[in-house]
């Protein structure tokens, strides 16, 4: 509490004391300059923050089967608790969405907070907590989803909410908070849905979500990768046919052999290459973050065509580097599962194996198959057959939100080097930009040297420290309460 000397004293000095009505009662203070917006006392949106997190962890969304209509009530509770009207759309039995609006002046269109309140399951027995318990323990919280992806969610909900308790009447555009089904599988229940059926709650110039904004540690450098682009999925299965018969008599028609021989050479081909706008930034700004030998080679790569036939790891020296590096560069395939066979002693007619590929920004489906047959010279025994799409989707870099949110990082650490990142797997943003909408992966926290947001993400014991979240919350206030006012 502050004595009624140092409220004076605030008062009379630079800043602004404000009393606004806060969660369960009592009273939010607010200090900020005279001249300017007030703004959110940080300690207590941060712990707000924390609390969100635990409450959501604690609802056990695992998907399948999803039941995300848990966490769309409660947060539904939050929002009325404080005076706004949400809306609460199952698209399927216990798929429930939460969307939410502030209005502005209308002067500029809406931008958009997305979230998904669906997890992965976990599995308990690896854990050392208990998934969906929500434990704080040595300044984390623990439990699934504390990343991907309800650790974000909580920081979007504080951030609306903030927005609207501030009272501020310079808002030129909606804010609107959107907590989505189903983002874990391909069922497609969620955001998907509802930009089909009710894409007037959701249509947005800008929006933001996962996975961005988070501190990645290259060498001895801190880097902001900020998502501008993710790839495209083709999920398929190359099917081998072969001469059925008995296999005490072997005979070189053999579906399996055919299928053996076909993903070895699949998953060896170098398919089609491109660097895209997001890819270039991101690899010359990485160069010239980290400097030295590693950022020569680098930029060389990037600028010498005659290096790129040159294997990355050769050229850089670290692998898990290098392979990023090369899936945000070129179509990707992965052979993730084989099926033949159903008798030891009888040679089957046809085995297929299920292939991941991955697509960059402009190649449809079909490029990625036509990739795939030269790689293979067109063998007449191997055919393609493609079960699932997801389209690529890249957005523009010189945007006055990625302005803001470049300068905003900035600020909090000036040592720090924010970059356009290409997602390798897949996020809602490619239904989300089917309304037109610009989307960013932009999600800030900042981690210790040597923590990674990837390394734990869908892992046991997923947590997140409470001062990552208490900084990102707060730079992502000062992004969204800026841009909310920019024409
Ligand atoms: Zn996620």
């Amino acid at each position: 509490m502050w004595s009624p000397a140092q409220l004076k004293q605030a008062a009379c000095g630079r800043f602004l004391p404000l009393f606004v009505n806060a969660p369960g009662g009592g009273c939010w203070l607010y200090f900020g300059p005279m001249s300017a917006l007030p703004m959110p006392n940080w300690q207590l949106l941060a712990d707000e923050t924390v609390r969100y997190l635990r409450d959501l962890i604690r609802l056990d969304t695992s998907n399948p089967p999803g039941n995300e209509i848990v966490a769309a009530e409660y947060i539904a509770r939050i929002l009325q608790g404080q005076g706004i009207a949400p809306v609460v759309i199952e698209t399927a039995p216990k798929r429930g969405n939460v969307i939410a609006r502030i209005t502005g002046d209308g002067s500029a269109p809406p931008l958009l907070l997305y979230s998904h309140t669906d997890v992965v399951p976990a599995e308990r027995d690896r854990w050392t907590v208990d998934p969906f318990g929500g434990e704080l323990k040595d300044g984390f919280v623990y439990g699934r989803g504390a990343l991907d992806m309800k650790g974000i969610t909580a920081m979007q909900l504080a951030v609306f909410l903030a927005v609207a308790r501030s009272g501020r009447r310079d808002m030129r555009r909606d804010l609107i908070f959107a907590a989505t089904a189903d983002e874990e599988t391909d069922t497609n229940q969620g955001i998907g849905v509802l930009v089909e059926r009710h894409p007037d709650l959701l249509r947005a110039e800008y929006a933001l979500s996962e996975f961005g904004g988070h501190s990645m540690y290259i060498g001895n450098r801190c880097f902001y990768p900020i998502q501008t682009a993710e790839k495209g999925n083709v999920w398929m299965r190359a099917v081998a046919r072969g001469k059925p018969g008995h296999a005490s008599v072997p005979h070189p028609d053999n579906a399996v052999v055919h299928l053996a021989r076909a993903v070895d050479k699949l998953a060896r081909a170098r398919l089609s290459m491109s660097i895209t706008p997001t890819a270039r930034a991101f690899i010359a700004g990485l160069a010239d973050g980290v400097g030295g030998g590693l950022g020569i080679a680098l930029r060389a790569w990037l600028e010498m065509d005659a290096l790129r036939d040159v294997p990355l790891h050769r050229l850089i020296g670290d692998p898990g580097l290098a392979a990023e590096l090369y899936a945000i560069t070129h179509n990707t395939l992965a052979p993730t599962g084989l099926r033949a066979g159903y008798k030891t002693n009888v040679i089957p007619s046809s085995a297929e194996a299920t292939l991941d590929c991955r697509t960059l920004p402009g190649f449809a489906s079909h490029d990625l198959v036509a990739d795939l047959q030269r790689a293979l010279g067109d063998d007449p025994a191997i055919a393609f057959e493609v079960d699932s799409t997801g389209e690529a989707v890249e957005f523009p870099l010189d945007t006055p939100l990625f302005r803001t949110i470049e300068r905003t990082l900035k600020q909090h650490d000036p040592q720090g080097i924010p970059l356009p990142y290409m997602m390798t797997g897949a996020t809602d943003a490619k239904h989300v930009a089917r309304l037109g909408t610009i989307c960013y992966g932009f999600s800030p926290m900042q981690f210790a040297p040597g923590e990674s947001f990837f390394d734990l993400v869908h892992g046991h014991d997923e947590r997140v420290a409470v001062s990552a979240l208490a900084w990102g919350v707060r730079v992502l206030y000062e992004v969204v309460s800026e841009f909310v006012a920019a024409p």
